[in-house]
């Protein structure tokens, strides 16, 4: 699934728990991205497809160093020692998204040729298990369209009963501005 996707369902995820501080609902929604640091290797393969030993990052790494059980572990470490209170939560929460991710990506992550990408979940374990799932739709299918409209409706709903939304984790202003449309459109929450 796109990262835009996976964002969503961290934020929703974020905002389903009661008593999270900003930080908190930050962190949960940036692990639920952070798998896909290693999509990076993208921009290292494109760039040198044409040198004499290019680098095959994405096709050696994709799904392969971030999509698995110690890196989830590291996050959530890394995100309860940054969490600003209820550590233990925020941790176990970073945990719990970055294996959302992981499920979303074995749901709808099908390459347009067909391969899975499987996601070696105890890498660096060598010969551990590689996880594909027989249904898995495309990366472009319209499941994952359809999920992507549903999270986006939750958030929007969020935002206009919450007066906030993720995107008031980039920028506050636009976020204000979001609220005050849906607000403006809606009528005020009761
Ligand atoms: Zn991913």
């Amino acid at each position: 699934m796109n990262t835009i996707t996976h964002a969503l369902t961290g934020w929703c995820l974020a905002e389903s728990i009661p008593g999270l501080s900003r930080r908190g609902k930050a962190l949960v929604t940036l692990a639920s991205v952070a798998p896909d640091l290693d999509a990076l290797g993208f921009i290292a393969e494109m760039t040198t497809q044409h040198f004499r030993n290019p680098l095959f990052w994405w096709t050696d790494y994709h799904h392969i160093l971030c999509h698995n059980l110690p890196f989830a572990l590291a996050i959530g470490v890394a995100s309860a020692l940054i969490a600003d209170g209820r550590r233990l939560l925020v941790g176990t929460l970073a945990v719990v998204a970055v294996h959302v991710h992981i499920l979303e990506d074995l749901a709808g992550s099908r390459g347009p040729d067909g391969y899975q990408w499987p996601i070696a979940y105890l890498y660096p374990m060598a010969n551990g298990p590689q996880l594909v799932w027989s249904g898995q739709w495309y990366f472009n299918g319209w499941p994952n369209v359809a999920i992507t409209i549903v999270l986006l409706a939750v958030v929007a709903v969020l935002a206009w009963r919450r007066g906030y939304s993720l995107v008031g984790l980039v920028s506050p202003r636009s976020d204000q501005a979001f609220v005050r449309t849906l607000r403006l459109r809606f009528g005020e929450p009761r």
